[in-house]
């Protein structure tokens, strides 16, 4: 899978050759023409960039002020830009997001260790906690950085059950993974009705249900829960039943680590409808959506993380250097 323009778009050849350029903000984009079926097709065919009239230059200024802190009515005074358009290069954006998310589930991988928590927002003024639809499931494996999963929407069953389908196809990907969370059962529940194996010993009986070989869950009790008096709960749980060749490899040290409380801080600083006791929060689940499909972006492919010093999509293997605002406006979308 390649991630840059490869193919003409009508016949999905790969012979094609520059026809004419064309100057766009001072910048040369060219016109190409098909050797197959003889279109006539832009770069920007199919990208994020495509009939966009705004300098690229000004459009990443911008998201990369509303991706430090600035909020989109801030952003819309300093720029003196409307906020249709940022919605506009936003949505575009969160289209890329479903490619370079496809492109990651190509590669495989070794082990990985994944933090699964939830991070809330408001969405909308006046609504209590448990009907918001602000609720945000992270999950981020700890060495990379690298985030699967970002999704907001009502702390209700649907919610998790996206985040585990997703988990699943990573499984599927990677030879050894363990899901770590914070007390919150259903994740380990969910992704286990999802890809339970059924072990067949030979013994007589039921055979056991197992979650499958190398894939391994566990669950931090909560301290009060932890330290109640009479019977002692250990610190963590194996909430279900593990494939007997699953590597015992966790370590309860590793367990209380927690690196998702640091990136939901830099999430809670950096987009301004995360913030604590804000004004600005989302009007909208889908437009806090948008949001976080750019921040996804942004924070797998494109930044060094602070601690790692790497790009977590580099440091998991899937790219050999980070991409720019640039590749990310040029990325083809796979047509439906
Ligand atoms: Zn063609």
């Amino acid at each position: 899978m390649e991630l840059h323009l490869t193919c003409c778009p009508d016949c999905r050849s790969e012979n094609f050759k520059s026809h004419t350029t064309y100057t766009v903000h001072g910048e040369q984009r060219h016109i190409y023409h098909c050797d197959e079926c003889g279109s006539y097709f832009s770069q920007t065919k199919n990208t994020a960039l495509e009939g966009l009239r705004t300098p690229l230059s000004r459009i990443t200024t911008i998201l990369d002020a509303i991706n430090e802190g600035m909020s989109l009515n801030a952003a819309c005074r300093v720029f003196e830009v409307g906020k249709n358009s940022i919605y506009r290069w936003q949505d575009r954006l969160a289209a890329v997001k479903e490619v370079l998310l496809l492109y990651a589930l190509c590669h495989q991988f070794v082990q990985q260790l994944i933090e699964g928590d939830e991070v809330y927002t408001r969405v909308n003024k006046n609504k209590p906690p448990d009907e918001s639809e602000g609720w945000t499931i992270v999950l981020m494996d700890r060495a990379t950085r690298f985030i699967w999963e970002m999704q907001c929407g009502e702390k209700e069953q649907s919610l998790f059950e996206d985040a585990m389908n997703l988990l699943a196809q990573v499984i599927e990907q990677t030879e050894g993974l363990s899901l770590l969370t914070d007390g919150e059962r259903r994740y380990g529940n969910i992704l286990f009705e999802i890809c339970y194996e059924v072990l067949r010993t030979g013994n007589p009986g039921r055979p056991k249900h197992t979650l499958p070989e190398g894939v391994k869950v566990r669950i931090k009790n909560k301290g009060s829960q932890a330290h109640k008096r009479g019977r002692k709960r250990p610190k963590y749980q194996a909430p279900h039943n593990e494939h007997p060749e699953t590597e015992q490899n966790i370590e309860i040290k590793q367990i209380h680590a927690n690196h998702l409380e640091a990136f939901n801080s830099s999430l809670r600083r950096r987009l301004s409808c995360y913030r604590r006791r804000t004004n600005t929060y989302a009007k909208t689940q889908s437009a806090l959506q948008t949001r976080l499909d750019v921040y996804w972006i942004l924070h797998n492919f494109v930044r060094s993380h602070f601690t790692t010093k790497q790009v977590p999509a580099v440091a998991m293997g899937i790219l050999e250097t980070g991409l720019s605002w640039q590749d990310i406006f040029t990325i083809q979308y796979i047509e439906a």
